[in-house]
């Protein structure tokens, strides 16, 4: 049963986390919808919950942000006493070659889509271990398991958090809580908008599918993960590309 429960997604204000938060919220879970720059995307994502009956707020933080993770998972506990499914969202891409590659480019793809989830898992965990349940969903991609040239920083960080996700699954599964990893493969979003439509031609061809896939195609796998029918499935990096993987 997931009425009633408490997920916080993490970049929630657009894109694939938008569309988990809106898929959660239509089930009865109350969501934390996390953003960082964007606020009024962020407040309309809770408007447009509401409107659908559900029951959501927004929260602002930087997920690199240690500290203010820590306070983010502080306010949640202390506001609905327990929080059971954590979705680690929020990511950036910084493409280039590798030639050509800034440091800050590089560090800060890392700090917000490896440390972030780090510091999400990090400040919940014992919160999770005392609860004896959770579910921890991280946003992987094709790109972390087969590599993509023009995006060392963004595959090194989607390859970080499948280990990431493996060890998390092993320290935590003995009190209940499960730990995968979504590899989605090139998804509609603005992430993907960015690409030029040769780019893009290019990317369909090697698809089974022969198309782009939705956001909706990524919500409804985490809605399994975090549901009764996913609580015997831990550790596991889950492919949503269309066959693009083969
Ligand atoms: P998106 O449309 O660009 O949205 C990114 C979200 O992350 C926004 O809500 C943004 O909020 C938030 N965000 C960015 N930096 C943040 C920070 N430091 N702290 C908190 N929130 C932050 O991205 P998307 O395409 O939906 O991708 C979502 C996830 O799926 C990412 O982890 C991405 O790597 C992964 N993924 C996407 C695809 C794809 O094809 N789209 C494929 C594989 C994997 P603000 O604007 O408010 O900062």
């Amino acid at each position: 049963m997931l009425n009633g429960k408490v997920a916080l997604v993490t970049g929630a204000s657009r894109g694939i986390g938008k569309e988990i938060a809106m898929t959660f919220a239509k089930e009865g879970i109350v969501v934390i919808v996390n953003y960082n720059g964007n606020k009024a995307l962020a407040d309309e994502v809770v408007l447009d919950i509401e409107a659908a009956g559900g029951k959501a707020e927004a929260y602002c933080c930087n997920v690199a942000d240690y500290g203010a993770v820590e306070e983010m998972m502080k306010y949640i506990v202390e506001k609905y006493k327990s929080l059971d499914i954590l979705v680690n969202n929020a990511g950036i891409t910084k493409d280039g070659l590798l030639m050509k590659m800034s440091e800050v480019d590089y560090d800060s793809v890392l700090d917000i889509n490896l440390k972030g989830t780090f510091n999400c898992i990090k400040h919940i965990s014992r919160q999770m271990l005392k609860q004896k349940q959770g579910r921890i969903i991280n946003l992987s991609s094709v790109v972390g398991v087969y590599g993509n040239a023009g995006q060392i920083n963004y595959a090194a960080s989607k390859a970080g958090i499948i280990g990431l996700t493996k060890a998390t699954a092993k320290e935590l599964g003995s009190r209940g809580i499960t730990v995968n990893a979504i590899a989605p493969g090139f998804i509609s979003t603005e992430m993907t908008d960015a690409m030029t439509d040769e780019a893009k031609a290019q990317v369909i061809s090697r698809i089974a599918l022969k198309r782009l896939g939705v956001t909706k195609d990524v919500a409804d796998l985490a809605l399994f993960l975090a549901s009764d029918q996913g609580s015997y499935i831990s550790g596991q990096v889950i492919g949503v590309d269309g066959g693009m993987s083969l």
